[in-house]
């Protein structure tokens, strides 16, 4: 299965690909993870990167897409994948087309999480990950079972000026892709708005 996630920062991109991961077991390609990741590691990208991140803007398209075109040659995606990020402006949407054609593989299913906005500044600000896992909580919505045991950290770009911004960035240049796929007849609209479980029993019902 070759699935996109699109949806709003906060919509629940992440916490659901980490869910359909461990269900169909194909990787998920999150863009943002791999951004943080080179900042992490103090790359030349990352460090470029960084500035972009921090102001709620997008990364210039040709930093991103040779990070996705490495991630997807990779073998454990021959099965399928979960993009969860990328494409986010129509030019991405001509460089994925051409990075699938190239490896053979098309989307076939783009889920929208719908959000709407007024819910998305609790969720972001609101937010904490594990450094040790990788786990995605909520301190409200999906607070850890012990605090202690996971080394919590929280987004930088997780404020509320930042997310102002992403929103921003989302309805001009992401949300208009939503369209293009509708023409191919591959766009499945979520309502993430419910528990975790609801939302990913929404998913399902599209994927099984
Ligand atoms: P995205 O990857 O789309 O930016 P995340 O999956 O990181 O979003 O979720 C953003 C925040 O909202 C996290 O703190 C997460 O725990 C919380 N969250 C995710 N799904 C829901 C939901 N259905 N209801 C309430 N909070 C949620
Ligand atoms: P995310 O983890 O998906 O919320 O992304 C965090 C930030 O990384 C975004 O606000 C962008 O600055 C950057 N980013 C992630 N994916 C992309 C992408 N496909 N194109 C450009 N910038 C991206």
């Amino acid at each position: 299965m070759n699935i996109l996630l699109v949806g709003p920062p906060g919509a629940g991109k992440g916490t659901q690909a980490k869910k359909m991961v461990e269900k169909y077991n194909i990787p998920q390609i999150s863009t943002g993870d791999l951004l943080r990741e080179a900042i992490a590691n103090k790359t030349e990208l990352g460090m470029e990167a960084k500035k972009y991140m921090d102001a709620g803007n997008l990364v210039p398209d040709l930093l991103v897409e040779g990070l996705v075109k490495e991630r997807l040659s990779k073998d454990d995606a021959k099965n399928g994948f979960i993009l969860d990020g990328y494409p986010r402006n129509l030019e991405q949407v001509k460089a994925i087309t051409d990075i699938l054609n190239s490896l053979n593989k098309k989307l076939e299913y783009v889920i929208t999480l719908d959000v709407a906005d007024e819910l998305i500044v609790e969720r972001i600000t609101g937010r904490r990950t594990s450094k040790k896992t990788g786990k995605i909580y909520h301190i409200k919505y999906n607070p850890p079972v012990d605090e202690k045991e996971e080394d919590l950290i929280q987004r930088q770009d997780d404020t509320e000026e930042v997310v102002t911004q992403r929103l921003k960035t989302y309805h001009s240049q992401t949300a208009p892709i939503i369209n293009h796929y509708r023409k191919e007849g591959i766009v499945y609209d979520i309502d993430a708005v419910g528990t975790l479980d609801e939302v990913f029993e929404r998913i399902e019902k599209v994927l099984n």
